[in-house]
């Protein structure tokens, strides 16, 4: 069914985050139908419609130029042009340009109207089989030390956190979530969504690095990273937790338990299993 365009307006046109086939039969009847299209990169954009057979005039909005970009925006609504905003890949203003857009052509009452679709966020979160409420961060700093503040602020949250991750980057960060959040909460890592490798690797932080490391491949591509909640358990377990992992130097799990359970005032039998399981993680034999 044919869209009636609106005129002037702002289209926020989600495209595909791999997988051409994902985009929507609206987004593209929009991208068909617009006057101009401002595009966070046009080579990426021109590749997109090239692909659908869609030529159109294009404006490049990066996050360096928003601004600037800006003003031809308000003054391409100002005469009555329809517009569509796309980003390289997924959901503009989504760790992405577009809210400073968003913002201006809404305050200078023009309608801005949303074109679902693709977004890593949601697809990575759809597949990561975790539940309850979450927190999207988008991109940690890439300064070690900075990295490391910002995951310590959000450490003690009851949400599960969502991270976009860049290749070269990625063994870094799984260390950095391991030590700083604790190696004991799970991890749903999610790679190349909808492309041709694509993966989705569940487990504990504190095995994250030695998987991505295990196979060099595993470290390229796009990444989304959800790292389950922080627990609602007391404290007791944290004490729990490190008591143990320094018994288990020299102790075989059943002991390592038993006292770990002894010096942080918790049931034995749970800590039991995770000695278990902390020793399998380093394939050693009990
Ligand atoms: N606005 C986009 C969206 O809605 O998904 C995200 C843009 S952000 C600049 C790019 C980041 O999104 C990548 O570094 C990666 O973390 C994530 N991403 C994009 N495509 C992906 C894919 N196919 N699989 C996994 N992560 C992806």
């Amino acid at each position: 069914m044919l869209e009636h365009l609106r005129r002037p307006a702002l289209y926020v046109v989600a495209t595909p985050i791999g997988n051409l086939g994902d985009v929507s039969a609206r987004a593209l009847e929009i991208l068909r139908s617009v006057d101009l299209i401002a595009a966070e990169d046009t080579r990426v954009t021109g590749a997109l419609l090239a692909h659908f057979g869609i030529d159109k005039p294009m404006l490049a909005v990066h996050q360096h130029n928003e601004r600037r970009a800006l003003a031809r925006v308000l003054a391409a609504l100002g005469e009555g042009h329809a517009l569509a905003l796309a980003a390289d890949a997924g959901t503009p203003a989504i760790s992405d340009p577009g809210a400073i857009l968003v913002r201006a052509v809404r305050a200078a009452g023009h309608a801005v109207v949303p074109i679902p679709g693709p977004s890593a966020l949601a697809a990575a979160w759809s597949v990561s089989g975790m539940s309850g409420p979450f927190l999207f961060y988008g991109f940690l700093p890439a300064r070690p030390a900075e990295r490391r503040r910002t995951l310590a602020s959000l450490a003690r949250l009851r949400f599960a956190l969502v991270f976009y991750e860049a290749p070269h980057r990625v063994l870094d960060t799984a260390l950095d979530l391991a030590r700083v959040l604790g190696g004991s909460r799970r991890v749903a890592l999610a790679r190349e969504l909808t492309k041709l490798f694509e993966t989705v690797h569940e487990c504990e932080l504190d095995e994250l690095a030695d998987w991505l490391q295990a196979d060099a491949n595993r470290q390229r591509g796009e990444f989304v990273l959800i790292v389950s909640a922080a627990s609602d358990e007391p404290p007791q377990d944290e004490v729990a937790e490190k008591a143990l992992r320094v018994l288990l130097e020299d102790l075989a799990p059943a002991q390592a338990a038993r006292l770990a359970a002894r010096i942080a005032g918790v049931p034995r039998a749970a800590l039991y299993e995770r000695a278990v399981k902390l020793r399998g993680a380093r394939g050693e034999d009990d």
